[in-house]
């Protein structure tokens, strides 16, 4: 292991108040690029006190923030739009090196973080309230949308740089202030991001940075002076985050863990599929909230489209992600990597088929933390590899009759992440996406994650809340309504009981 000699990036810093402050007395940990094992940076694992400072700063910015008007925090989202755009490479470079997926995935990544901006830079239309005229004689009533307040985010380690763009933008456009809380594993991206946003004229204190790990967010939850959380990350911390927020009397919205199905009908095109199938299995080595981890295959589905997934998937090449050429990057930490490979042998244990072996993948690096595509045919369907959230580059197999058996296995999860169906038949499409208890459906689509200007809506134990993240939903979610009903005397109108003459 070597440590990096460049000081400007060895130490993270928190930022709060509009300014970069050292998190001072906090314990530092190792940041590691796991396509080499290097140390790249030392993140501080923040203190309450730390969280507290950035809550009070946050706290007074708020009361001059949501008077300034929903044009000019248009304009200033505008400006960072361009800010952003214009180092979109470089921000894609610190996502490859901190999180470890290929380059061009993390420049995909980076391009749906600025589509989220570019969303909530419509919030003088989105924000809009309502009104009605003469709900009694003379009287009117309007609902409008105020800022919720101090907004918490807390993000998981696999897009360091899109996952706290789901919420950021969106609260400060609607006129809250934030703390976000990046993942103690990959805290570099943001830390850039935050260089980013240290250039606009933003008041000091709408938006902080906390780095740190669990202590930060049990002080984020608890806060008495954090109005909103928004979460992404697994499952039971998810269920954590949901009980303690709601404990303090937080909205709250916590995305969960995944186990998404793809469901390969015997019509389904076959060299499509095999993309479809590849990119959402292996893509960002597995380690996408919305890869597809189950193939279900049914009737001839099986034998017209696994032999050429097999044979695409024996060509893919695992290494650093920064190299050209490299179709499958590391997964975050060595210990991720022991935890999927325990996974592989488990369910060869419980009698899986294993026809494409990524166990200690050829040719890489030693130092790094790899599991190359891995394909588990002949899975049973109660097999804990199909219930359970793995994480990593495996595809398990089941083999099904009918379409109806199919829709039994994906509603049989705990979890409703994301599905995808491969047919081109429009009434097989048409039941599945009708019964499926999943959040998020993709017709001929591996990764049906919806852009900035839908919502993203997982179910059951994917996510605990009622409003999802971005969208109309991102909007909803970082407002408080308002209704006023109202009536004025000295226009002639009449001076009854409102509540009784209507
Ligand atoms: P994680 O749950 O370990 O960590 C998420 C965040 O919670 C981090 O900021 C971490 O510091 C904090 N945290 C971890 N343990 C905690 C604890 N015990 N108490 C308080 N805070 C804690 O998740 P991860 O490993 O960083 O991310 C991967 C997980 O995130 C996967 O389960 C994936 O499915 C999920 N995910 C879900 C979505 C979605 O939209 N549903 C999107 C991305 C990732």
């Amino acid at each position: 292991m070597t440590v990096t000699t460049d000081t400007a990036t060895t130490r993270l810093k928190n930022y709060v108040g509009g300014e970069w402050v050292d998190a001072g007395g906090a314990e530092f940990h190792d940041v590691i690029n796991p396509a080499t094992g290097d140390v790249i940076a030392e993140v501080p694992y923040s203190t309450a006190n730390h969280l507290d400072e950035a809550v009070r700063a946050a706290r007074q910015a708020l009361p001059a923030w949501r008077g300034v008007s929903t044009i000019a925090r248009a304009r200033m989202l505008f400006t960072l739009r361009e800010k952003l755009q214009a180092r979109k490479d470089e921000i894609a470079r610190s996502v490859v090196i901190e999180m470890g997926k290929t380059l061009p995935d993390a420049t995909a990544e980076v391009g749906r973080m600025i589509e989220m901006v570019e969303a909530a830079t419509a919030i003088p239309t989105t924000m809009q309230g309502k009104v009605l005229e003469d709900v009694a004689r003379g009287v009117d009533a309007e609902t409008i949308r105020q800022p919720v307040g101090v907004c918490g985010i807390i993000a998981p380690f696999n897009f360091p740089a899109m996952v706290p763009f789901w919420f950021l933008p969106f609260a400060i456009a609607c006129g809250n202030t934030v703390v976000l809380k990046p993942s103690e594993q990959v805290p570099m991206t943001q830390q850039m991001v935050f260089g980013v946003i240290n250039e606009l004229d933003l008041p000091a204190g709408v938006v902080n940075l906390v780095n740190g790990s669990r202590e930060v967010v049990e002080g984020m939850l608890d806060h008495p002076d954090i109005d909103a959380i928004s979460f992404v990350g697994s499952a039971p911390v998810a269920k954590l985050v949901y009980e303690r927020a709601a404990q303090t009397g937080k909205r709250v919205q916590a995305l969960g863990g995944a186990k998404n199905h793809m469901v390969i009908c015997p019509d389904a095109v076959v060299e499509p599929t095999v993309n479809g199938l590849i990119g959402s299995g292996f893509g960002a080595a597995g380690q996408r909230c919305m890869a597809g981890s189950v193939i279900v295959t049914v009737g001839e589905g099986h034998d017209r489209v696994v032999p050429a997934l097999i044979e695409a998937s024996r060509k893919l090449i695992v290494g650093d992600g920064l190299d050209e050429g490299v179709d499958v990057g590391p997964v975050i930490s060595c210990a991720s990597r022991d935890r999927i490979n325990d996974w592989i042998d488990q369910a060869i244990r419980d009698g899986a088929e294993i026809v494409v072996d990524g166990r200690d993948p050829e040719g890489a690096n030693p130092e790094g933390s790899y599991v190359g595509p891995t394909i588990l045919d002949n899975v049973s369907k109660d097999d804990p590899i199909v219930r359970e959230e793995v994480f990593g580059p495996v595809l398990a197999i089941v083999n099904v009759d009918t379409l109806e058996e199919a829709i039994e296995v994906v509603n049989s999860s705990p979890f409703g992440n994301g599905v995808s169906i491969f047919t081109e038949s429009a009434s097989a499409v048409r039941k599945f996406r009708h019964d499926v208890e999943v959040g998020m459906v993709g017709v001929n689509i591996g990764v049906a994650a919806p852009v900035a200007f839908f919502p993203f809506s997982g179910w059951k134990a994917s996510f605990l809340g009622d409003l999802h993240a971005h969208g109309p939903d991102g909007v909803e979610f970082f407002t408080r309504k308002k209704t006023i009903t109202s009536r004025y005397f000295s226009g002639g109108h009449e001076s009854g009981s409102y509540f009784v003459e209507r």
